[in-house]
């Protein structure tokens, strides 16, 4: 073993005892979790959806794995799995014992946060329950939620729907007027204050993020029209009118505002066409996910560039586990502020989540063994460091402040 390797693993050690809190999560309600088994665990997970799990076959399974095998969203799901169920490894022999056992597992109602707390480590989460926005899925002491800004920002007609396929219509008895329409939004977002702790808009999956500035006027006028009546342009500027709305909220209930970056529609979600909408709301903080992923740079850029940029790189280390950890020492050189960044899962199942804490720890700890061994950080720099992004910078980026007494750690 080199030496730098037995820095890392001292380091893996050292942060294996931390807790994480979350910042994003899609974790469903138990019921859903009670229903899983691998095949299910697979094409629940981001191995299903680059490559939905095989027929149950023996010669296909085993094809499959092969061609999976190297791809990092199957690489951390199955060392978490390995992890919860002790096995080495999946393979076509041992899948259907496996998938047993996952199934007896989930009897028990509680498994899926049980193995979230006891193999990932986590000390809580944040929620974005975009099929149910708002919920905490069951689970109030663990779960805090995000409102969803999507559902408000199609909802020009009923039949917009958000790319979960959700409306905000669903509120209404009746069709509602625009005006009526507007203060039901402001009044949700009021009202749910007590409760949620920030923003979440997903757009980047149906539209450009460059977001232009638009008036009452404009949306009000797309406002009831069919959307088979209306043109991109029309649709985007009803949206970016609640969404301009939504910021001025967001800043007098100082909710944070998640914005997913990257990836998703990929032509119109690089994180720099949202630089004029930062550079106009320098009282709202956006909270850029991802990365921004495949620019992560650009994202980094922002981040040097304005301090109302917080850069979240959940799913970053599932995506990539070698980008995340070139991302992180460049958002460690740049960020004015080491506040100003958190990770998340972005998961739905419990072991997928064990798998994504598995992820974060290990970048975390190559960067970190990294600046220690070559001298460039003190080890109180980095495990300093390591707490920010573990879980205080989000603890007090959300106002959670509160929930540091849960910690078993400290
Ligand atoms: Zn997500």
């Amino acid at each position: 073993m080199s030496h730098g390797n037995a820095t890392y693993r001292i380091w893996l050690e050292l942060l294996s005892e931390k807790p994480v809190y979350s910042t994003h999560e899609h974790h469903m309600e138990s019921h859903k979790q009670q229903q899983l088994n691998l095949d299910r665990l697979f094409n629940q997970s981001y191995v299903g959806w680059c490559k939905p799990a095989p027929a149950n076959d023996r010669d296909l399974r085993a094809a499959w794995l092969d061609g999976i095998r190297t791809n990092t969203y199957f690489s951390w799901l199955q060392k978490a799995l390995c992890r919860i169920y002790d096995v080495d490894e999946i393979t076509a022999d041992n899948w259907d014992d496996l998938s047993v056992r996952i199934s007896a597992a989930h009897r028990n109602p509680d498994w899926h946060l049980d193995v979230m707390k006891e193999h990932g480590g986590y000390a809580g989460f944040l929620e974005d329950c975009y099929w149910d926005s708002g919920s905490d899925v069951g689970y109030p002491e663990f779960v805090t939620p995000i409102y969803r800004l999507d559902m408000w920002m199609m909802g020009f007609h009923a039949e917009s729907l958000t790319n979960e396929g959700t409306s905000a219509h669903a509120l209404f008895a009746q069709p509602p007027s625009f005006e009526a329409y507007m203060e039901r939004f402001e009044e949700e977002l009021r009202g749910r204050r007590g409760r949620i702790v920030g923003l979440k808009c997903a757009s980047a999956y149906q539209r450009t993020i460059g977001f232009q500035a638009a008036s009452r006027e404009e949306a009000a006028n797309v406002f009831g029209k069919h959307p088979s009546e209306t043109t991109q342009a029309e649709r985007n500027a009803f949206g970016d009118y609640v969404l301009a709305r939504g910021l001025e909220l967001a800043e007098a209930l100082e909710l944070p505002v998640q914005f997913h970056t990257g990836l998703a529609q990929l032509s119109g979600s690089s994180p720099m066409l949202m630089e004029p909408l930062i550079a106009a709301h320098p009282r709202n903080r956006f909270v850029l996910f991802h990365g921004g992923f495949p620019w992560i740079y650009e994202t980094a850029a922002l981040a040097h560039n304005y301090g109302n940029v917080v850069i979240d790189i959940n799913w970053l280390p599932l995506i990539s586990t070698s980008a995340a950890i070139h991302a992180l020492n460049t958002y460690i050189d740049v960020l004015r502020d080491n506040g100003s960044i958190a990770w998340g899962g972005d998961t739905w199942t419990g072991e997928e989540g064990v798998g994504a804490s598995m992820a974060f720890r290990h970048i975390l700890a190559k960067a970190l063994s990294e600046r220690v061994e070559d001298g460039s950080w003190t080890a109180k720099d980095a495990e300093r460091f390591a707490d920010k992004i573990m879980f205080e910078n989000t603890l007090r980026i959300y106002g959670l402040e509160s929930k540091r007494s849960l910690f078993v750690y400290e």
